[in-house]
């Protein structure tokens, strides 16, 4: 993984680059931010320019022996913790069981280095649970640290999702972290710092990872991905400063969300209970809980875009084409009151799915709660 790779955060590469180049590592680094602004990606990319054996003013070399090994995630130096499922084993099986999860673990990095929790546990078989970083993972990554460094001079561990560790574990992993073995390097990328134990984040250096610039965004469209830069425009606004996000909008049918948004706000206006029900149960069945994330994600936004509609500040407003028009035509119906209500049943809806709720019970529960809140004449 290269500097380069990552979208934008041009700040955090330079201050990255400058630790290194002026020998001043912090042995023990906690990234947070955000999720799909590039914390996995640029821990890697960072352990890399560490290790790299030619490294430039900008980035690592991309050939030296180390850099190659990188490349494909089998450095012997540089590891990985990451929650996966809890092992009931004991610890001399451990290594098996991590075994099962590492060349997951490298596929997934090696082809998309942006993606979610959740992401991640549908590719280990655990859509529906919780991965946990268990005690025996703790120990296995203390057994490997003391060990001699194989070929590079520094060690780096990176642990992705501190916080799905439980107290054993952190407890372990703190004795380490305050008595590190020498040149060893620990990158911590958290997506929920305030999960993790005190004493651990005392002995870190946070490092906040800010949203991806829009411009930023914009630009990786264009350039990487060809796509026109009136799209690219549209989706860096509606990204959130998330690359993540960005490439899941890239990839939605937004006239599918369009239309069922649509559809609802109209069955919502008419007070058409059943229409509201077999809406739900379409919805539920075309999207997969990740879509539908995004499908109510995007129908927040749209539905925020109402409220800016409804004090005639649309010509700031982010939206464009049909979607514009839509809004303008209905927000007359929607009080500013019931804009926020609506807007409070997508976001628990959101939570809910998030929690892995019955999609369609759901979602029939968000559509007839807002049917209350859509008046049949227009608001004044
Ligand atoms: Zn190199």
């Amino acid at each position: 993984m290269f500097f380069k790779d990552i979208v934008g955060q041009e700040g955090i590469k330079d201050r990255l680059i400058k630790s290194v180049q002026q020998g001043r590592i912090p042995h023990a680094q906690l990234f947070v931010g955000p999720m799909g602004t590039g914390k996995l990606p640029l821990a890697i990319a960072y352990a890399q320019y560490i290790m790299c054996e030619n490294r430039g003013e900008t980035d690592s070399c991309g050939v030296c022996h180390s850099c190659k090994k990188i490349s494909k995630l089998v450095h012997p130096d540089l590891h990985f913790v990451y929650p996966a499922k809890s092992s009931e084993k004991k610890d001399a099986d451990a290594e098996n069981d991590y075994d099962d999860t590492i060349s997951a673990w490298r596929e997934q990095i090696l082809s998309n280095p942006y993606f979610s929790e959740a992401d991640w546990y549908a590719q280990v078989g655990l859509a529906n649970k919780q991965g946990v970083i268990s005690t025996a993972k703790a120990s296995e990554v203390i057994r490997k640290l003391m060990l001699k460094s194989f070929e590079s001079d520094y060690k780096v561990m990176i642990i992705w999702l501190p916080e799905r560790m439980n107290v054993q574990s952190s407890n372990k992993l703190l004795k380490l972290i305050e008595e590190p073995p020498e040149k060893t390097v620990f990158l911590l990328v958290s997506e929920n710092p305030n999960a993790i134990i005190k004493t651990i984040l005392s002995r870190t250096q946070q490092i906040m990872i800010p949203p991806v610039s829009r411009e930023s965004i914009a630009l990786a469209l264009t350039d990487r991905l060809s796509v026109t830069p009136e799209k690219a425009h549209d989706i860096s606004r509606l990204a959130n400063g998330s690359w993540y996000n960005a490439i899941n909008l890239l990839n939605a049918k937004p006239g599918d969300y369009f239309q069922h948004y649509s559809t609802l706000m109209r069955l919502c206006y008419k007070r058409d209970f059943k229409g509201l029900i077999d809406w739900s149960q379409e919805v539920a069945g075309e999207f997969e809980r990740e879509e539908l994330k995004q499908f109510l994600a995007y129908s927040l936004k749209l539905t925020r875009e109402s409220m800016v509609a409804r004090v005639g500040l649309s010509n700031i407003s982010y939206i464009v084409g049909e979607e514009s028009g839509f809004v303008q035509n209905f927000s007359p119906y929607i009080s500013m009151n019931a804009i926020q209500e609506v807007s409070d049943e997508f976001s628990s809806a959101y939570e809910h799915i998030s929690q892995n709720g019955n999609p369609q019970i759901v979602l029939s529960h968000m559509a007839v709660g807002m049917a209350r809140f859509i008046s049949q004449k227009p608001e004044d």
